[in-house]
């Protein structure tokens, strides 16, 4: 048995997203079906549905920042009863065995971990995102959305927020800690809540000067331009971490000439080119260079309760489906206040 879905398809790389149908598997006995309410457009989406990476096996359906309503349980569901506010991130399943599972690292499962779309399910079927109306996903892969934020608000939050805030507490970002945002986009600006709500003080690297209010008033207490080689001058030397959520290539080296003595650099934003960068810009004040990616279950979980705590939830603004693909252009525009959310009504 299965349920019909309304979806927004990419059938190849340059053809537009299209609406389409897919089926949607009865809840196994540990799984539920959510009713989505809003999806995020994340930038993956559009690397995944422009073909910008290897390996995207069309048609795909993206999608990886969903909020919606439980609308049916398997048997043997604990966590979740229907009409519950719930969220579904990155990926949907892992091997739930291996030391990073075992963990709660599960985005770094070492069978690798299954993603929300453009992955192979456990039912040996290709995963489908969350540009739908409906998703059936295990209980222990489903995050629940605390009263207190909007289920627009909190769509985001499932990629953009854990991908911040996840990085932000591995590199300890607080009281005392010069923290960088390179990219005030959908990672950014939830990047700049979260590190100010941590105590940090927080500077926002952007390519202009146009979104230095929005900066600002989100919590950022200096703002720069990147398009001003003054700016490289100014900072050198001045932060304890940066976070690059970059999606275009950028020059490394002249990044992280800003960091401080033991300072560290996380990449999150993911271009599609191999990175080239001096190892002097590293030798010199014994810097370092990180990457993340998402976060596990447990602290996706943790930082939407961290967000409710802090009334954060991120800058939206809602569309139909049929606007995406004209939402696609202007995110590679970096003109978006500050995430696309779909209304999965328009589907
Ligand atoms: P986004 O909303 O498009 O934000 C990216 C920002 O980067 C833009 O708003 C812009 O900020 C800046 N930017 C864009 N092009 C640039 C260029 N050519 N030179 C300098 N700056 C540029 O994208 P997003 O959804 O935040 O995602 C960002 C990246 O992170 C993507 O590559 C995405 O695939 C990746 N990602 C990684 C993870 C992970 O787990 N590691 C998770 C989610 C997404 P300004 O206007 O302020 O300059
Ligand atoms: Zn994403
Ligand atoms: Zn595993």
């Amino acid at each position: 048995m299965t349920t019909i879905a309304k979806a927004y398809v990419a059938t190849s790389a340059t053809e537009p997203l299209q609406p389409g149908i897919i089926e949607r598997r009865d809840p196994g006995e540990s799984e539920v079906r959510i009713a989505i309410k809003f999806v995020g457009i994340c930038h993956s989406d559009i690397h995944t549905a422009r073909g910008d990476w290897a390996g995207v096996k069309y048609p795909v359906v993206v999608g990886h920042e969903i909020s919606g309503v439980v609308e049916a349980v398997g048997a043997r569901v604990k966590r979740y009863a229907v009409g519950d506010r719930v969220g579904v991130g990155c990926f949907v399943d892992s091997c739930r065995e291996c030391v990073n599972c075992l963990a709660g690292e599960e985005q770094h499962c070492l069978a690798g971990s299954i993603s929300t779309y453009n992955s192979i399910g456990r039912d040996g079927l290709p995963t489908a995102g969350g540009y739908s109306t409906s998703i059936v996903v295990d209980e222990s892969y489903v995050l629940g959305i605390p009263v207190g934020i909007s289920l627009q608000a909190a769509a985001p939050l499932l990629c953009a927020g854990i991908t911040m805030y996840s990085p932000l507490r591995s590199w300890g970002a607080g009281p005392g800690k010069r923290v960088a945002i390179i990219g005030m986009g959908g990672l950014g600006h939830m990047g700049v809540k979260i590190a100010a709500a941590l105590g940090a003080e927080v500077t926002v690297l952007s390519q202009s000067l146009k979104k230095m209010e929005d900066a600002l008033s989100l919590g950022a207490e200096g703002y720069y331009a990147t398009s001003d080689p003054a700016t490289f001058e100014v900072l050198r030397g001045r932060f304890d971490l940066i976070i690059n959520t970059v999606s275009a290539d950028i020059d490394v080296d002249e990044y992280l000439s800003l960091l401080a003595v033991g300072g560290t650099m996380v990449m999150v934003g993911l271009p599609a080119k191999p990175l080239g960068l001096r190892t002097w810009s590293l030798a010199g004040f014994r810097r370092n260079l990180a990457g993340s990616k998402m976060g596990g279950i447990r602290q996706t979980q943790e930082m939407l309760d961290f967000c409710a705590a802090h009334g954060l939830g991120a800058e939206v603004e809602v569309i139909r489906a049929s606007g995406i693909n004209d939402a696609f252009d202007r995110v590679l525009a970096s003109d978006v206040r500050y995430r696309f959310v779909i209304d999965a009504g328009t589907f």
